[in-house]
């Protein structure tokens, strides 16, 4: 199984896809925290891509379709991934087709996430992150205790990029650079779009159907 999640910041990428990777059989590969922790360790990466995350802007892909790829050809993702937050322009869509294709894999769907804009920007305004990049919402999930991760205990914070000039921003480049791949999925057939307004256990549901279809599908 290997799959996409597609859709704007703020549409639920990371809620669903923690849960459809819990059970550990698929590799889950969050571009977003990998470069976040790039920035925390101040490797020469993180020290390049901060200008742009902070921006709001998307990082080069000379820096981020490498970093990427090295995780796809690794021995964790062997029986499969769940690709979040990358490809984020048609560039990437087409080096991640070539790696796949190179190593004899198909893609075997994208997930599509459809949010408006209004409810994205209620959305990161009222997002909270653990340091291991868990995902809370201040009114839609909010933590058991106020300001701490359910999970793990460490203090809940809001992303710098979270801030509204940001999130515009941030809004902006993804329906003009990653908008393009619905369109490029839709027309191999790839995409499955989901109603990612509905609560979040509704839209799980959703998933998890799809999911299994694509199995079984798989196992043809
Ligand atoms: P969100 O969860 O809100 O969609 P992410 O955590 O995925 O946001 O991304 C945060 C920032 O990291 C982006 O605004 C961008 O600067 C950078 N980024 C993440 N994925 C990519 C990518 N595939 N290509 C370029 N930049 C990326
Ligand atoms: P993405 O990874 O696409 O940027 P997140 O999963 O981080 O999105 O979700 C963004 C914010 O919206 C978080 O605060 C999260 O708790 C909240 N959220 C996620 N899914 C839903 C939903 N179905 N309904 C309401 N709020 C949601």
């Amino acid at each position: 199984m290997n799959l996409i999640l597609l859709g704007p910041p703020g549409a639920g990428k990371g809620t669903q896809g923690e849960r459809l990777t819990a059970d550990g059989g698929l590799e889950y590969v969050v571009t977003g925290n990998i470069l976040r922790a790039a920035v925390k360790a101040g490797t020469e990466l993180g020290v390049q891509a901060k200008a742009f995350m902070d921006a709001g802007d998307l990082v080069p892909d000379e820096l981020v379709i490498g970093l990427i790829l090295e995780r796809v050809r690794s021995e964790e993702a062997k029986d499969g991934f769940v690709l979040d937050g990358f490809p984020r322009n048609v560039a990437q869509g087409e080096a991640l087709d070539a790696a796949l294709s190179d190593l004899g894999r198909d893609l075997n769907g994208v997930l599509y996430f459809d949010v408006p804009d209004d409810e994205i920007v209620r959305r990161l305004s009222g997002r909270r992150v653990s340091e291991a990049g868990r995902v809370y919402h201040l009114e839609s999930n909010p933590p058991k205790v106020d300001g701490v991760c359910d999970v793990d205990g460490t203090p809940l914070i809001q992303r710098d990029d979270d801030r509204p000039e940001t999130i515009r921003k941030r809004l902006a480049v993804y329906h003009e650079q990653t908008e393009p791949l619905v369109e490029y999925y839709a027309a191999r057939g790839l995409l499955h779009t989901f109603d990612g307004t509905a609560p979040a256990e509704e839209v799980e549901a959703h998933l998890r159907k799809t999911v299994s279809t694509l199995r079984l599908e798989d196992a043809v």
